[in-house]
């Protein structure tokens, strides 16, 4: 079968060099794979390489063994259909690096109870729905203020801007959905410029947490109904999306789409995804697609 290995190191690195490409191919090449071609998408950076082999999986495990320790992402996957006209990215420790109900947690002195429960439910130990119940239920009495206060504590991870911008500009359409809170994702979805944002929603009473958040949760099943959802309402085929997160209640949207990519992810999405950014940020989604660095905006 036609396969495309892409190789992304950091920009600043040179790692992905052509002593790499070529000590690769011949790799490939002594465990029977007809190479056809290498094509750079960003000099020093990022590379593909073009060839022919018996199996993917076998393929994938003799790249991940040769590139262990290097630092260095890569993608294996046939090349055709893979730029994607649906990015539905999670926001917590993935478009940001915060974890927003940990932050807001800390600033009321409850850090620990809830992180306690938070790394539980990422780690898959704990059902997420159970989990953001009992977590938002420590936060009851908490003054809405506290909410406005946090918006200014979040930051983007690098190349997440870069990301949505460059899919929108070839025609993808984009969407933020996360397990956190629709007070929060509504603003990362204007500084990033998504265009949907879907989330859960904190019941405020009087100025006030409720401890309450609104039902039904918006967690793993969850967001791979609103990926099919959205799949829908484009027409176009789940193979057709790119999917992106770190977290368990990633894990059914990461494994129904085309391309699932699991980004510096917890050990369970690291075991499962079909893709992974373990070392590099959210501009190796635009390699993996076969994006030029040229063509990113
Ligand atoms: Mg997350």
């Amino acid at each position: 079968m036609r396969l495309v290995a892409t190789l992304v190191g950091p920009a600043a690195g040179s790692l992905v060099d052509h002593s790499l490409i070529q000590s690769l191919s011949r790799c490939l090449m002594t465990h029977g794979a007809v190479l056809e071609a290498e094509d750079w998408l960003s000099e020093g950076e990022a590379c593909d390489i073009f060839f022919n082999a018996q199996e993917i999986q076998t393929t994938k495990e003799l790249l991940s063994t040769e590139l262990l320790g290097t630092g260095i992402d890569f993608a294996l996957q046939p090349p055709a259909g893979r730029r994607k006209n649906l990015l539905v990215a999670d926001m917590e420790s993935t478009i940001i690096p915060q974890e927003m109900i940990d932050e807001l947690a800390l600033r009321q002195g409850i850090g620990e109870e809830i992180a306690v429960i938070t790394h539980k439910s990422m780690r898959g130990e704990l059902n997420f729905e159970d989990s953001l119940r009992q977590r938002v239920a420590l936060l009851k009495g908490v003054d809405e203020t506290e909410l406005a206060k946090l918006s200014g504590l979040m930051t983007l991870n690098p190349g997440a801007d870069i990301l949505v911008r460059t899919m929108k500009k070839h025609g993808a359409y984009t969407a933020l959905v996360s397990g956190g809170f629709t007070y929060f994702t509504s603003q990362i979805r204007e500084l990033c410029l998504f265009d949907e944002d879907r989330a859960n929603t904190l019941l405020i009473e009087e100025g006030r947490l409720s401890g309450l958040v609104s039902e039904p949760i918006l967690g793993r099943e969850a967001k791979l109904e609103a990926t099919l959802d959205l799949t829908q309402k484009l027409k176009i085929d789940l193979s057709n999306v790119c999917a992106i997160g770190d977290g368990a209640n990633d894990l059914a949207m990461l494994s129904a789409v085309g391309m699932g990519i699991g980004y510096h992810g917890k050990p369970i999405v690291q075991e499962t995804a079909a893709f992974l950014i373990n070392h590099t940020d959210h501009q190796a989604a635009l390699f993996y697609q076969g994006y030029r660095r040229d063509e990113f905006c």
